[in-house]
């Protein structure tokens, strides 16, 4: 574990409600830093290549859909096992699932509609963050 960095988004659902500031205030009191951010509109076809995983899935193009409808917080999270970390603040995919006090208990919408969304594993945050971050643009570290 130690010292790692993180992707997360604040989805669009998430901006709709003016909670950006709630959202990075709880990464700051859980000790993680704000590495890096930017908000911004993702391309579809970025999209398409950051949820590849999900091809497949009958939800895909509906996922694509939510995550290119409106602007999203892209950021670089850094801390100490800050990959855990973030997901354990996010809360379970399903908010219906999400522990109390979770990101996702407090502002998702549906299944779909979570309002975050955060690196699974060191794999993925490493891909994640290439994908929407130049390493000149990490400058928080
Ligand atoms: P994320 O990758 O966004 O952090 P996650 O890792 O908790 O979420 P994944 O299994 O990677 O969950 O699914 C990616 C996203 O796809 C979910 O956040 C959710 O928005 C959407 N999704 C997953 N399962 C469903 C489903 N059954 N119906 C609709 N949308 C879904
Ligand atoms: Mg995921």
């Amino acid at each position: 574990m130690g010292y790692e960095k993180t992707f997360s988004i604040i989805k669009p659902n998430a901006i709709n409600k003016n909670v950006i500031g709630k959202i990075m205030a709880q990464f700051e009191e859980n000790n993680l830093k704000i590495a890096a951010a930017k908000l911004s509109k993702i391309e579809r076809s970025k999209c398409e290549e950051f949820y590849a995983e999900h091809k497949e899935r009958p939800f895909f193009g509906e996922l694509v859909d939510f995550m290119t409808s409106g602007p999203v917080m892209l950021m670089v999270l850094a801390g100490e096992g800050a990959i855990a970390k973030n997901r354990e603040i996010m809360g379970a995919t399903n908010p219906a699932e999400a522990a109390e006090g979770t990101l996702r208990k407090l502002y998702a919408d549906s299944m779909g509609e979570n309002a975050v969304h955060g690196s699974d594993s060191p794999t993925s945050a490493e891909r994640e963050i290439s994908l929407f971050f130049e390493p000149n643009e990490i400058v928080n570290e």
